[in-house]
């Protein structure tokens, strides 16, 4: 049994989709789930939808919604010949029934009604994936992630319960497989104890992927994605990256960890529980290798691996009475910073000041320096970038510090962080 997971990326137009299904075909004798996300930037936009309902931005709502419908309407256009197919009812349903939260009272829990809403565009790509399928004779099975992942009411960024989803997917999903081969549900969203939907958190889907994958013991997951498998840098920032052929589990969650953003990283832990390898591959060039993410740790060392984060700001913040930094003021520091949800990306002390560095489009300056101002001294420098190398050397530094400054370093033997900004050249 095997677990696919395609992104929003890869069903993002019709083509798309059709792609989708000539790849579903290379596996036709598998038994399969498979994990579908929202096409395209389809998330963003009910995002949006729903930040309109709270503001009472009736125009912009219905603005947003239509624009919604008419992407879909184009796929569908794109995939299906006869306009009379019951697909095109279903989405129209679905659309209608978004129309009435007009009237309904938009509750105090944004969460909640967000996950009621941004929940859709993932029930709306595999109905259509699913009607395709169908229309092209492999009589695949669509099935409601809402109904067999179970999590607490954390909404937008719900927690698994795990026995109880489990039990409900092996209850559930097994006895499917007699009747297809091909099981199409939902990335990103599950549901409460009282059956109201939550979503996972943006990027979820990997994750439901790793969720089926254990509660099925797969024999793999696949993630296709519109890249040849993991990178050893973000394209974005460096042109010649090589791809990682085989790395650990251990190894994925470090690179997620510091910021590498090509697997959502709660989808590795239950995989490595399971022993369950983890492919990413190229929905474009299907047969190709890509990269697998299982338990060796042999090849991690191969070749080293880049993050970068730009745009940090770094805050160092030093006690008016000259305390040292130590326990007691080290806990009331990250208590606030807590407080107000500031994720740090590197930290370091001296005797008398601690330095942080966070996203600066995440932050607001004000409101960071406003927790300390009255027992420290602050100060803080902007725009500089964070690079972690893993598997570093004296070549691999010197590559990205070439007309840098650095201000920070901070080494370990496998991990070298430094935070640097732009050398003033003279
Ligand atoms: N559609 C959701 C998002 O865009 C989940 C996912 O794509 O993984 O965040
Ligand atoms: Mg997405």
């Amino acid at each position: 049994m095997l677990v696919f997971k395609f992104g929003g990326a890869s069903v993002k137009d019709g083509n798309a989709v059709k792609n989708v299904a000539k790849i579903l075909g290379l596996f036709s004798d598998k038994d399969k789930v498979v994990v579908i996300s929202a096409m395209g930037k389809t998330t963003n936009l009910l995002e949006e939808m729903v930040a309109a309902l709270k503001d009472m931005n009736y125009p912009k709502f219905d603005f947003l919604k239509n624009q919604c419908y008419d992407f879909h309407l184009t796929i569908l256009d794109e995939l299906f010949a006869e306009k009379t197919h019951k697909v095109y009812l279903e989405l129209e349903a679905i659309f209608e029934k978004l129309s009435e939260k007009k009237e309904d009272f938009f509750s105090e829990n944004y969460g909640f009604e967000y996950d009621q809403i941004v929940s859709l565009g993932e029930v709306i790509s595999t109905l259509i994936v699913d009607a395709y399928l169908r229309e092209l004779g492999d009589l695949s099975v669509w099935i409601d992630a809402r109904k067999l992942l179970r999590s607490d009411d954390n909404y937008r960024e719900s927690n698994i319960d795990w026995s109880k989803t489990e039990e409900l997917i092996a209850t559930n999903v097994k006895p499917l497989f007699q009747k297809s081969k091909t099981l199409i549900t939902q990335g990103f969203i599950a549901h409460t104890r009282e059956g109201f939907t939550t979503t996972l958190g943006r990027e979820g889907s990997d994750y439901t992927a790793g969720i089926f994958a254990y509660c099925l013991n797969a024999e793999s997951v696949t993630i296709w994605k519109d890249v040849p498998g993991m990178l050893n840098a973000d394209p974005k920032w460096f042109d010649d990256t090589i791809k990682l052929d085989k790395i650990s589990f251990k190894e994925a969650i470090e690179l997620a960890y510091y910021g590498a953003t090509v697997i959502h990283p709660k989808t590795i832990k239950p995989l490595q529980n399971m022993n369950i390898p983890l492919y990413v591959k190229s929905f474009v060039d299907p047969n190709a290798e890509g990269t697998v993410i299982q338990e060796s740790a042999a090849f991690d060392h191969l070749v080293p691996s880049f993050i970068f984060k730009m745009k940090q700001v770094l805050f160092s913040i030093t006690p008016r009475d000259f305390s040292f930094i130590a326990e007691e003021n080290l806990s009331r520091i990250f208590d606030s910073l807590s407080q107000v949800g500031a994720k740090i990306n590197l930290m370091q002390n001296s005797a008398l000041s601690f330095s942080f560095c966070l996203d600066q489009e995440k932050v607001d300056i004000q409101e960071i320096i406003s927790l300390f101002t009255i027992e420290y001294e602050i100060r803080y420098n902007e725009n500089l970038e964070l690079v972690t190398i893993r598997h570093y050397n004296e070549e691999t530094v010197n590559r990205v510090i070439e007309n840098k400054e650095i201000v920070v370093e901070q080494k370990t033997r496998q991990t070298i962080r430094i935070l640097m900004k732009d050398a003033l050249i003279s």
